[in-house]
């Protein structure tokens, strides 16, 4: 099983900390707040109340068996640069920090961690995304124009082959995986019939995957 370590268990360290826990990892969450660490305990393995920029106090974490530490530190730009080069010293490899601006993403950078999150940008992106393209319920982006979408199949889609409707789309486009209710078919054929409700998760670039998308959700 795989351990994590939390560090700043506010909104976005306690929610990182419940889905770290329900993809069945071990747990540890760290922060400088008694009642905050309380709130968390009954949740995750282990919660601790300590001061995260001592980097004694770390130590005794046995943190460097972690496949890596997120450092959810909000607003507190000293603390959080502090901890993480208590991180650094104590040889942590994988590091992924929440910036709260643009000198601390600056710095965080320097300072070689594995990666810098903006959560209110990226949720921000995320929200657009979905507002732009409705009929998408999760959109990947893969680079070089390409994209990965999860569209829910409508009435009017439900009994066609996949191929049938691929072949309307404008531009080349792979269906990767179905989902219904709790089977999954990877790779379906092109035969493959689709139901209402189904989940497609589909692989192409953006404009054939939008006029796709269209037709079937
Ligand atoms: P969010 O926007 O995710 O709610 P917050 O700024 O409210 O972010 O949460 C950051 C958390 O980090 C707080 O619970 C705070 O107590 C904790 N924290 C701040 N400084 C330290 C520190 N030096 N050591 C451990 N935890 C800290």
């Amino acid at each position: 099983m795989a351990q994590f370590v939390v560090i700043g268990l506010g909104r976005f360290g306690f929610a990182a900390c419940l889905e770290l826990k329900r993809l069945g990892n071990k747990v540890i969450g760290v922060d400088s707040r008694e009642r905050v660490v309380n709130q968390v305990v009954e949740h995750i393995d282990y919660a601790t109340s300590l001061d995260a920029t001592d980097e004694t106090a770390l130590r005794q974490l046995d943190i460097t068996r972690s496949k890596a530490v997120l450092v959810a530190i909000g607003e507190n730009l000293e603390a959080s640069i502090l901890c993480v080069l208590s991180l650094k010293n104590l040889g942590v490899e994988q590091i992924w920090v929440k910036a709260s601006s643009e000198a601390h993403h600056t710095i965080l950078s320097r300072l070689g961690v594995t990666r810098v999150i903006h959560p209110e940008e990226e949720m921000g992106i995320k929200v657009a995304q979905t507002l732009n393209y409705p009929m998408v319920n999760q959109y990947m982006q893969l680079g070089h124009g390409f994209y990965m979408v999860e569209v829910i199949v409508n009435k009017l889609s439900c009994g066609q082959s996949l191929a049938t409707l691929l072949k309307r789309a404008k531009g080349e486009i792979k269906a990767v995986l179905v989902q219904r209710g709790k089977a999954c078919y990877t790779n379906p054929a092109e035969s493959f019939l689709i139901n209402e409700d189904d989940k497609v998760i589909l692989n192409g670039q953006l404009k054939a995957l939008n006029s796709i998308a269209l037709k079937l959700g």
